[in-house]
This record gives C-alpha cells, structure tokens and sequence, in this order.
C-alpha cells in the first residue's frame, strides 16, 4: 500500500515526503507551479500533474494501490487570495473536489488536509482552540474552510475518513540541511529576514507597529515543519488503526513571538544586524495568532519537539548553505 502525496513538491509535503518514504511507499503529484522537482526525496515516485485532472488521477490510483491521500497542494498567499480568488476557489476547491470524486470512485477512503489558521479569521481569543469559531476574512482562509466543510458532508454518506489539520505559521528546514523553506517570490518572515542577514535582500520591512500586542508587531505561533510533517503520519497511523476519524486539529506550539522578537532571535543566531524598515500594516493581518494543540496531543499523541531557537536554527543552516 502506498500514500499519495499532493503537493509533495511544495516547503511542507516535500518535508513530509522525506519522513514518509522511512516507512511508506510514496507516490507524490505535483504540477511544480510553486514546488521543485529536486526538493522531492528520490525514494518517492513522482508524478508531474495536475490535481484536478481525471485521467492522471485515474492513472495513479489503478497503478499504484493507494491507501491514504495527503493533500498539500494549493495556493497558499493571502494577499495573492484577495487580488485572485477565482485562481484560489479553482485550484484549492475545484481541483481538490475532483481529487475526492476520484477517491471515491476509486474507493480511496483516507484523506489528511492541509488547513490553515486563516480559517479562524481575527479570533476573539488569544489562544485558538478548535472550538474557536472560523470566521476567515480572505478567499485562501474561505477556500480551506469550504473544503473542511465538504469533507464532514461527506464523511456522513461514504465510508470515508478525513482529519483537517490547521498549521500555524511553518518554519524551519529539515535537519539533514538538503531542503528548506523557499518560496518564489518569498513573502515569509523567517526566510526574508535570513536572506536579508546574508546580504540577498537590502532590508527587511516590518509591516505594521501599532497592533495591540506588547512591542506592536504582530504575533503569531511558529512550528517546525519536521513536526508537522510528523502530525500528518501520526493522524494517518491513528486512522489507519481505527483509533481517529473526521476531525480537525490545531498545530502550533502554543507560543507567540511579534515579528520584532523573530528578527531578534535571526540576529542573535546568525551574528548579523538587521536593517530595518517600519512600514505601514499588510491587508489581511490579525494581531494575534497562537494556537492550541492539546486537542491533537490528547487525541493522537503529538507534540512538537522543536521550540523557536531550535526552528531557526534549522533555517539558518539551511539557508547559510
Ligand atoms: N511580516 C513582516 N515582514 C515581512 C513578512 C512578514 O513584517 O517581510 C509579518 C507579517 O505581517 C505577519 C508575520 O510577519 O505578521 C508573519 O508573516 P508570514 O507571511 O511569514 O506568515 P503568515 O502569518 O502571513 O502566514
């Protein structure tokens, strides 16, 4: 039996992609729009294809025996979602709607889905549980919430079993230092303010400085992608035993550090200043964002191992090499 991995390409599938085949026989699709084929583990097979085409789905689930689907494969930038949402609702639903009509038809019946903490919107709490109400104010935050909710339909009328897994804010490189977080264009904190410490970019900006939060800076709950990455094959062998099925869990580290202390801990690990530039805030961003994750500790066993030093220490690394 294999796992299908759906955007094994991208920063975190291509991290859990290199944890699973320890174990797993792996298949990953990916239409490298925004992955790279080299981040991808040579254990793997891989496919080069979209998620929403029928007959490359077709191909994959008569070749190959697939027991579970795990779904990284969207467009994942807020702004972007705001300034495109026909291109988010198209790729993150349309695509993932033929994705599942196919598990279906195949009779695939294990999906673990990549959500988001923007579903959750600008939360009335400063620590997120999954009970918090999602409210998302961007098409992205809005394109994973209508997936979460199809997924509980559908666990209702088919032998078909889900688990939703809300990230925090990924960060960090695996520790074998051969891939890392790289995006292009890079719009993330942690690889912006290292790039700029190495002398790739001038300086960093730090969008927003009145929020309410101690030093202004926005908050939010920074997770290393090896542990999320082992959140997803701990919910699969949950589910696989029978032991989960159908819910949602939160992954963070239930701590918050503002943009300023995440420059100050880059500076503090890399020996380098940074030039900083305050700028007004970015469309789209709560002040505060830390989750709770005992729900998926009590449950399935989870907790992450690497705290915030040890995160982009990680980074550093990578992006040093
Ligand atoms: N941020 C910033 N400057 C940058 C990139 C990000 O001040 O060049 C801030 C951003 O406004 C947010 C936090 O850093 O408050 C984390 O942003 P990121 O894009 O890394 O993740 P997000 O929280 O949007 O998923």
């Amino acid at each position: 039996m294999a796992i299908l991995v759906c955007g094994g390409a991208g920063y975190i599938g291509s991290h859990t992609v290199k944890e699973l085949v320890n174990t797993y026989d792996v298949v990953v699709l990916d239409n490298l729009t925004t992955g790279f084929e080299k981040l991808i583990d040579s254990k793997a097979t891989f496919v080069k294809g979209d998620l929403g085409d029928q007959v490359v789905l077709d191909e994959i689930f008569t070749t190959y025996k697939i027991d579970a689907v795990f779904h990284f494969a969207a467009n994942s930038l807020v702004g972007e979602s705001v300034e495109k949402p026909l291109t988010y609702y198209r790729n993150n639903v349309g695509a993932t709607l033929v994705l599942l009509e196919k598990m279906i038809e195949h009779g695939v019946k294990r999906f673990i889905f990549s959500s988001t903490a923007a579903t959750y919107g600008i939360p009335n709490t400063d620590i997120i549980t999954e009970e918090t109400a999602t409210h998302p104010i961007n098409p992205y935050g809005r394109s994973k919430q209508m997936i979460e909710q199809i997924l509980a339909d559908m666990a209702h009328v088919y032998d078909f079993h889900y688990i939703v897994l809300r990230y925090f804010n990924a960060a960090g490189a695996h520790e074998s230092g051969e891939i890392g977080e790289s995006h292009d264009p890079e719009s993330h904190l942690i690889p912006i303010v290292l790039q700029h410490l190495l002398g790739q970019r001038k300086k960093i900006s730090v969008f927003g400085t009145d929020y309410e939060t101690a030093d202004g800076t926005c908050v939010r709950d920074y997770i290393h992608v090896t542990d999320l990455a082992r959140a997803h094959i701990l919910s699969y062998e949950g589910m696989a035993d029978g032991r989960v099925a159908n819910n949602v869990y939160n992954l963070g580290n239930g701590a918050g550090y503002s943009v300023n202390e995440i420059i100050r801990t880059c500076e503090r690990l890399s020996g380098k200043q940074a030039t900083i530039d305050y700028a007004p805030r970015r469309a789209g961003d709560p002040a505060i964002l830390v989750a709770s994750s005992q729900k998926i500790n009590e449950e399935i066993g989870w907790k992450p191992d690497f705290d915030l030093t040890a995160i982009i220490a990680s980074a550093w690394k990578w992006h040093s090499k």
